[in-house]
Formats: structure tokens, sequence, C-alpha cells
């Protein structure tokens, strides 16, 4: 039994992986100061005697210091994430995603605890080299947009975590998500799938913006947490960067056509100019491919749910939960921007 610390554990990503950490044995101690998170994502582990829950922003956090002295892995999950909190919130993204990974790095330099860091697999921003390699060039937009904030803030995290790998001997990891989804994710920050599924399930036209051809590779939250859990446990990804995603490539209109067909709805599509919902300008990325031979080499592990199979769980999840979420966006409603 480890015991690990999950920041951001209230949130979409890290509930599931305090979850199955702890259905493994583990004991997990999640940090989260629940400003996109929520403690409806952890009501299945709060009476878990092998849990412990500290709502404070990483930080700014009192016990920071205590909890990683406590852990044996730190899971770094917390950070300003979504495209809408991202151009509306510039100084914040910045701000919190620098700034905590720095703090957490500090932390765990005392007394080299291993970190595994969230990054991002927006950090190859304009890049056509796809499947993108770890090894890559990143290619971001001018500093003018906003959008690019959030990549350029998980660009310097990984600098930082490289950097205390190389300078000062803590065991880092950086990790690249690809468009994580699945049960729990809101689209209340801007995330696609469970946008089209929410506006399924409620009667509405899917939104899309832009032309519907930009593409992405959705993967399934419980494939990113099985690999999670193996490189916490595997030193060989020490000091590494790897994509973790599942390359099953769609258009964003196929995915408003998928979610249409596991819905059963009867709704069509709407297609909204960028400029609407984002800022003037707006750049999109066209294309974001992983290649993942280099995580798959290591731990063995592919991912095992495809996007239909995603689509159907998140689905489920929504119907399930529609009266806690209706409670949910009550008591969130000051957020909601759009
Ligand atoms: N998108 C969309 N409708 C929405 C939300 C997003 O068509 O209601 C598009 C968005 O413009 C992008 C893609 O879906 O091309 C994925 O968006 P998301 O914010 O989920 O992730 P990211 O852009 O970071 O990959």
């Amino acid at each position: 039994m480890a015991t690990f610390l999950v920041t951001g554990g209230a949130g979409f990503i890290g509930s599931h992986l305090v979850e199955t950490a702890l259905a493994q044995g583990h004991r997990v101690l999640a940090l989260d100061d629940l400003s996109s998170g929520s403690v409806y994502n952890l009501a299945a582990v709060r009476a878990n005697p092998r849990f412990e829950f500290t709502p404070e922003a990483v930080e700014s956090s009192r016990v920071l210091a205590e909890l990683v002295d406590q852990a044996d892995v730190i899971f770094h999950l917390a950070a300003t994430v979504g495209v809408f909190n991202i151009i509306d919130s510039p100084v914040q993204t910045i701000e919190n995603n620098i700034g905590g990974t720095e703090a957490v790095l500090k932390a765990a330099a005392k007394k080299k605890k291993k970190v595994l860091v969230a990054s991002t697999s927006e950090v190859y921003g304009k890049s056509a080299a796809t499947p993108f390699r770890e090894d890559g060039d990143l290619t971001l937009g001018p500093t003018s947009k906003s959008r690019w904030s959030y990549a350029a803030s998980k660009i310097v995290d990984e600098f930082l975590a490289q950097a205390y790998w190389k300078q000062h001997k803590v065991p880092t990891v950086t990790l690249r998500f690809f468009n994580t989804i699945g049960p729990r994710q809101t689209g209340r920050y801007g995330m696609v799938a469970p946008r089209f599924i929410k506006q399924a399930l409620d009667g509405l036209n899917l939104t899309v913006y832009g032309t519907g051809r930009q593409s992405r590779c959705f993967t399934c939250v419980s494939d990113v947490v099985s690999w999670l859990l193996r490189l916490a446990d595997d030193d060989r990804a020490v000091g590494g960067v790897f994509n973790l995603g599942n390359p099953e490539e769609v258009s964003i209109t196929e995915l408003a056509r998928r979610v249409i067909a596991v819905t059963g709805a009867k709704v069509g599509i709407d297609y909204v100019p960028y400029e609407a919902v984002y800022e003037e300008g707006f750049e999109d990325m066209e294309r974001r491919v992983p290649d993942i031979s280099k995580i798959v080499a290591l731990t063995g592990y592919s991912p095992q749910v495809n996007l239909d199979e995603t689509l159907r769980l998140t689905r489920d999840w929504f119907v399930a939960n529609a009266a806690s979420q209706a409670v949910q966006a009550q008591t969130e409603a000051a957020l909601v921007t759009r």
C-alpha cells in the first residue's frame, strides 16, 4: 500500500484517480480548492477511512508541506482548465498553473518525492506534425491570443518538472493528456463532449464551433487512470514526458453525430462561428493526434475503451445524475458565463 497525494482530487480526472487508487488498497490524500472540482465527485469515497480531503488551493495551502511529507507519490492535477476559463481569466490561468506546480515541486524537493505533473496536448499548439511525438516541436500562436496562455503555462510547468529532475534530482514525470472525457466531466468550462451530451439530452441542437472539420482524439478517463497508476509505480518513467491519449481521431461534426446516435435525441447540429463564443480572432487546433508508442512500450497498456463506449458511459452518468446536477448548477450559477 502506498500513500498518494492527488492535487485537484475533487476534479474530473482527479476523482476517478482517487476512487481507483482507493479500490486498489492505497491511502489517498486529496487537495482541491473546489474552484472547478466538486465535492459531489467525491461522494462515493468520502467515508473511506483511507481517504482524506483538504479543501484548499495548492499554492496557498497551509498544509501542502505536511501532505507532501506523508505521500509516497504526488499526482499534480490541480490546474485552471477549459477554454472558457482560459479566455475569461487568463491571469488566473497563468498564475494558478505555474504557481501551483512551483509550490508542489518545491515541497517535493525537500524529500525528493516523486511527482507526476499533468500537462496537456494543447502544448503542441498549431504543429502540423501529426501524430504528435513527445520530442516534436511545440508551435504556439501569438501572446495576444489568450487561448495560448494555457499551453504556455503548461510548457513552463513541463520545464519546471524537467529542471527539478535535472538540477535537484526530484523524480518527476510529465504527462500530456489528449482530450480526456467520461462521467463527471462538466461542460461548464467549454469541454465539448459533456456539452454535446447535455445539449442532446435536453433536446437542444448541438453547437459545433467553426467548420466542425477540426478533429480530436477523445480518451476515456479510466484509460488515463490506468496509465497514471502504472506510471506511479515505474521508476523507468522518471524524467520522461508521455502522451496519454487514444489515437481514435474524429472530427467534431462526427463527434456530434455519435452523440446524437448514442443518446437517440431528435436534434440537429448548429454551426457557430468561433468569434461568437470565444475571443475575436480565435485560433483553433485543426488536428490533435497522439503518437502513444512511448507510453505503450513502457507500460504495456493501450486504451481499452473506445469513443462510443465512453460516450455511452458519460450519457448514463448524465442521466443518473440529472437531479444532483441541477442542484450543483444552481449553487454554482454565478460561475456560468455561457
Ligand atoms: N467545441 C464545439 N462546441 C462546443 C465546445 C467545443 O464545437 O460546445 C469545439 C472546440 O471549438 C474545439 C473542439 O470542440 O474545436 C474541442 O474543444 P474542447 O474545448 O473540448 O477541447 P480543446 O479545444 O482544448 O481540444
